[in-house]
């Protein structure tokens, strides 16, 4: 049974282009589906997420994550009664617009548009994907995919205003997202805060007292495994401690959330869009921790100089290959090179690295800019 204030798919503002119903899939579950069968859904198995692969084949990449933030935001739509199959539709296109090398790589990317006057966004570029890059369908270009996912695209992780982005304006701007676009945002920061606490520790690069230290969330959890397997090795008590941490997260968040519906009295998905704020949040405490992990992981891991030849590295290769298809757009693959007779080059260029993985990067640059 399905919340009040939860997206019902036989009310959605539907497609583009019109589509039959499907027999025994509906629109959002058939969203979902596309995007899993997309070429960018792909390429997301070789795109960095925090570390590239040269520390261990355990490690996170960008599909893996984009699984675990798959799995977290269905449990969470789930115990709220809202459309687990649009949260799940938009859990796996979250990241769909990174391009590779992580962070660095958006930042270099960022960097080398600006410097043209633009800019590099990958909510937008997400949406440019499922809209216009994904040739897979005669009768349309994209994936044809339904309002409230393509709402969900640009609105999940933040604001845009109508002035600077007049062309989102069919996106409604001024409201709030719905509850399973909102909740996409919090189950991503959850994904990630464990998993690269995780991975960090795994990598050796942050030990177990470090993070005991710096992470409350974490401590309080490691505590109370401490109680229940005292005799448990390291290994297996950061692991469970892990476990709590996640589960205590998306626990508040569940809790809070309905706790904030039900005060605010939401009865419908319109209510929710009219309400000044989000409603899918964390406690106060939850958050204070949440944000703690946060400014931790950033001191002892993204901005660790273990990673910095490597986000260097990233930042070079991008940058110089930019700037190599800038002076020759004719070394750019034909489709692409047609792109620029009607969209600036810049973004025909921007376009074509966003959608690289990292090992295609690195072969384009072994090909046009060493040596
Ligand atoms: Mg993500």
């Amino acid at each position: 049974m399905l919340a009040g204030c939860a997206v019902h798919v036989e009310h959605s503002r539907g497609r583009r282009f019109p589509e039959p119903p499907h027999p025994y899939r509906n629109d959002f579950q058939r969203d979902r589906d596309r995007v899993i069968h997309s070429r960018a859904f792909r390429r997301l198995e070789a795109k960095t997420q925090v570390f590239t692969r040269r520390y261990s084949d355990h490690f996170r990449n960008r599909l893996t994550h984009t699984i675990e933030v798959s799995q977290i935001s269905r449990t969470i739509a789930g115990a709220l009664g809202l459309n687990v199959d649009l949260a799940e539709a938009l859990a796996l296109v979250h990241d769909i617009g990174h391009p590779p090398f992580g962070h660095a790589g958006e930042k270099a990317l960022d960097a080398a548009m600006r410097a043209q006057g633009l800019f590099f966004d990958h909510n937008l570029h997400a949406l440019r994907i499922v809209e216009d890059f994904e040739i897979r369908y005669a009768a349309f270009r994209g994936l044809n995919l339904t309002f409230e996912v393509r709402e969900g695209i640009i609105k999940h992780s933040k604001d845009y205003g109508i002035d600077e982005h007049p062309q989102l304006a069919q996106y409604l701007l001024n409201q709030r997202p719905p509850l399973e676009a909102q909740l996409i945002d919090l189950a991503d920061e959850i994904a990630y805060n464990t998993a690269d606490l995780d991975d960090g520790y795994e990598a050796h690069l942050l030990s177990l007292d470090e993070i005991r230290t710096g992470v409350p969330v974490f401590e309080r959890c490691y505590q109370q495994v401490g109680q229940i397997y005292p005799d448990a090795i390291d290994r297996l008590k950061f692991n469970e401690a892990l476990k709590g941490m996640l589960n205590c997260m998306v626990s508040d968040l569940i809790e809070n959330t309905r706790t904030r519906t039900q005060q605010t009295g939401m009865r419908t998905l319109e209510d929710v869009r009219q309400y000044p704020e989000r409603l899918a949040a964390f406690s106060t405490e939850v958050e204070a921790e949440r944000r703690a992990a946060k400014r931790f992981l950033y001191e002892n891991l993204y901005l660790s100089p273990t990673l910095e030849p490597e986000k260097d590295d990233a930042e070079r290769i991008v940058r110089e290959l930019f700037s190599f298809w800038m002076q020759k757009p004719g070394a750019l693959p034909p489709g692409y090179q047609q792109k620029a007779e009607e969209e600036a080059l810049p973004r025909v260029v921007c376009d074509y690295i966003a959608g690289m993985t990292d090992n295609f990067i690195y072969e384009q640059y072994e090909k046009y800019c060493s040596g």
